[in-house]
């Protein structure tokens, strides 16, 4: 990892308590973002993403709680526990207050966009004034200049007759036009990342690509760094420069965007890219990935993804592969989580393979409650 990441996350693990049981909804998993990159978190829906995106702001409400790891951004601890004289966990003494949290990090440092506008902006007040509101908020400046900079960004995020449209109230804007709006708040603080969670998922194709190309030119314009959050693997190709896959709570695989694509070293980020048209590849059919995603409340022993995996044998349900770097490159650093590299020494090709029918029977007896049905993901 280097050595001034705008953001660490390190060994991050969150847990719900839930009448069912204890949900791991992220899996002590680690990345870090530089200064104006876009980093994905990509995988299926229930995979963990959005808890983890949400993680980084403190944003987990009870029953769900960050039971470990830390937080870094900048020269800052977001998060960070240690052993209290009673051997129980406690807030570390160097961790920002909720306060702080609230004043200084949330929309001023760190902004989100969330997947739905609607959720986001009040029905019943214009964009404009909510706009403002919010920038008025956030920055030490009069109502008139609020107004004005509110009427700024909404140009800048290619909103024609800005002052006009500023009047509107949220149902008059389409959705491509709303969403442009959330990023227009988001960017108004001029924060140094933004957490965008699955923000084109409900758009058109046509909607989703002005989109995406209006975030790299606002991205280069500003210098802002993005986590982009996603189950659309043509998203991340389109703009993530580095990706983490996530499967049931963990990151199985870590690498460079290109070597994502055309180095895999994970059989889910496979199964994955089998699933999605790609213009480099001519196929007859889509791969659907077989199976489902095991329940999060009993996850399988090993590897998560033994019970759907095609290469899975016997030593894949005993052993849970760490992520580790499999990079067959000095330069780059490619992580994987997966038995079949030789680094893991596991013997994996002298285990036998799993049968399609074991397979079977470990996903029924890990049961296929996903993250998302005990309400800790969505
Ligand atoms: S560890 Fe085994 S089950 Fe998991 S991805 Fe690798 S081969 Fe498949």
């Amino acid at each position: 990892m280097s050595s001034n990441p705008l953001l660490s996350v390190e060994g991050l693990t969150v847990q719900f308590f839930t009448d069912r049981g204890t949900v791991t909804a992220v899996n002590e998993i680690s990345f870090e973002i530089q200064e104006e990159e876009i980093v994905g978190l990509v995988g299926e829906s229930g995979a963990g993403k959005s808890v983890a995106s949400m993680s980084l702001l403190r944003l987990i409400n009870g029953p769900g709680r960050i039971v470990e790891g830390e937080i870094r951004y900048k020269d800052r601890t977001l998060f960070a526990l240690e052993e209290g004289p009673d051997g129980e966990p406690r807030k570390r003494e160097d961790m920002l207050s909720d306060e702080e949290m609230r004043t200084e990090i949330r929309g001023n440092e760190i902004a989100v966009i969330f997947q739905d506008p609607m959720e986001s902006l009040n029905p019943v007040y214009t964009v404009g004034n909510q706009l403002q509101e919010f920038i008025k908020l956030n920055r030490d400046i009069s109502k008139k200049e609020a107004r004005s900079e509110a009427i700024r960004m909404l140009r800048e995020v290619g909103i024609s007759d800005a002052a006009e449209r500023y009047e509107k109230y949220p149902h008059e804007f389409s959705g491509g036009m709303r969403q442009r709006v959330l990023i227009a708040m988001a960017l108004a603080c001029k924060p140094n990342l933004i957490i965008a969670d699955e923000p084109t998922t409900a758009l058109d194709v046509t909607i989703e690509g002005q989109i995406l190309d209006l975030v790299q030119d606002l991205q280069e314009k500003y210098g802002t760094s993005f986590l982009w959050v996603t189950h659309d693997m043509g998203v991340v190709a389109d703009i993530c420069e580095q990706v983490n896959v996530m499967y049931l709570g963990n990151i199985v695989e870590q690498a460079p965007v290109d070597d994502i694509f055309y180095n895999t070293k994970h059989l889910y980020t496979d199964a994955l890219l089998d699933s999605m048209p790609r213009p480099d590849r001519t196929v007859e059919r889509l791969k659907a990935i077989k199976g489902v995603m095991p329940s999060a409340i009993d996850p399988p022993e090993g590897c998560p993804f033994h019970t759907r995996c095609p290469d899975a044998r016997q030593v894949c349900e005993q052993t849970h592969p760490d992520l580790r770097d499999v990079s067959d490159d000095a330069n780059i650093i490619h992580r994987s989580a997966c038995l079949k590299h030789d680094i893991f020494n596991v013997n994996y090709e002298g285990s036998l393979p799993m049968t399609d029918e074991t397979k079977r029977q470990a996903n029924t007896s890990a049961g296929t409650t996903s993250v998302n049905e005990t309400g800790a993901d969505r």
